[in-house]
């Protein structure tokens, strides 16, 4: 239960980030845990740990062989408060329902995922917040890894370069990265759910933003006139290809509308176009140029306008190119008992932008689930087991 000692400890300091703040960290509190690890970090003979002025947190066990980065994020994510979390341990979980403190339940029918860990001590929330094992799991499991060789000094292994980031939930993880600071050959997320997974591909990202300039009239005398911004947003959604989040799964892409605001004069659509092939994400982008076009050629006396910001790229052809640090896990895991599966994500990591930049960095399995919601969990078997795991990755 040590072990578990670290994670709770972790998750009941609220470091929630914020995208509004326009600062990094994007929360002051963030640093609270980055003084907390890098204390212990000294306390565990990484005699470099520090914190920037960033709120990164950097430190090295020097070793033998690779330089390993292993890497986990500090704040947790922005749809449910992270303060006040108050971890509860249902002991050898037996399946069914599992009732939370306020009333919330976690059934097995709206979570199939809990069938899966019958049998094993699971870590939950009161229900009023959500239990940040997203990413403090990844935290705990690289300490105790530390842990284990400051307990072990005459066991090899190589030097491991940690880095505990801020912002990742905001996607500016990678924004102050130092990867000189890091200074490592290949590195590691710990950011997952399942512990068989090694996550090597995620989508390439866009975000679209679209202006719409109505025409205002007194109602009245609308006739031939007046073009409401908001007829006219709908409108053109509604040109879309019918792939939306709802309608994909799997290697599937999507275009997704995050926000319309607007009145009958302006209106202003944000979008984000997922796609995980270079040649899909182009066509996606094609099309909403293409329907934008299409909406100003229909209504000359109105205008579109459209701004695209890219936000991260799919980084398999970037590990494809470096296959040590997939077949280093590939490795650790099987040593492990676990058999390892290549896995996509249906969205991103810092990793991703640490492999463009050159610092490959697949993402591994924290084993908690449900991430960013009261219903999130941590399956107290399955993070011990990627201790070993991580124990043997860096060997
Ligand atoms: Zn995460």
């Amino acid at each position: 239960m040590d072990k578990l000692n670290r994670f709770i400890k972790y998750v009941q300091i609220d470091t929630q980030s914020d995208d509004t703040t326009g600062t990094t960290p994007s929360t002051e509190k963030q640093k609270n845990l980055g003084y907390l690890l890098v204390h212990e970090l000294l306390e565990l003979g990484l005699e470099d740990a520090h914190m920037d002025e960033f709120g990164n947190v950097y430190g090295h066990l020097p070793g033998k062989g690779s330089r390993i980065g292993l890497n986990a994020h500090m704040d947790t994510a922005l749809e449910v408060t992270g303060a006040n979390v108050k971890p509860h341990l249902v002991r050898n979980y037996l399946g069914g329902t599992i009732k939370l403190a306020n009333g919330l339940k976690m059934d097995p029918k709206q979570f199939p995922i809990l069938n899966k860990h019958i049998g094993h001590d699971l870590v939950i929330t009161d229900g009023n917040t959500l239990l940040g094992a997203d990413d403090k799991a990844g935290i705990a499991i690289i300490m105790n890894v530390l842990q284990y060789f400051h307990d072990h000094p005459e066991e090899k292994h190589s030097t491991i370069c940690v880095c505990f980031t801020v912002d990742e939930e905001i996607g500016e993880g990678p924004l102050h990265f130092n990867y000189r600071e890091m200074n490592a050959k290949y590195a590691y997320t710990i950011d997952g759910s399942a512990i068989d997974k090694i996550e090597c591909e995620n989508f390439n990202a866009y975000s679209a933003s679209i202006i719409i300039q109505g025409v205002s009239i007194h109602p009245g005398e609308g006739k031939g006139k007046l073009l409401n911004a908001i007829n006219l947003a709908s409108e053109f959604i509604s040109y879309l290809p019918k792939e939306t989040p709802y309608e994909s799964e799997d290697k599937q892409g999507f275009y997704h509308i995050n926000s319309l605001n607007g009145n009958s004069e302006v209106a202003s659509i944000n979008m984000i176009l997922r796609d995980f092939k270079d040649k899909g994400i182009n066509k996606r982008i094609d099309t909403v140029k293409a329907v934008v076009a299409k909406m100003n050629k229909l209504y000359p006396e109105a205008s579109f306008e459209v701004t695209f910001k890219k936000q991260y790229v799919n980084m398999r052809k970037y590990v494809d190119k470096k296959p040590m640090a997939i077949r280093r896990a590939k490795e650790a895991l099987k040593k492990n008992g676990v058999e390892p599966s290549l896995g996509a994500i249906r969205g991103g990591t810092d990793g991703a932008t640490f492999s463009k930049n050159g610092l490959i960095t697949p993402n591994l399995g924290t084993g908690s689930y449900n991430h960013h919601g009261r219903c999130e969990f941590l399956d107290v078997q399955e993070f011990e087991k990627m201790i070993d795991v991580v124990i043997d990755l860096v060997r």
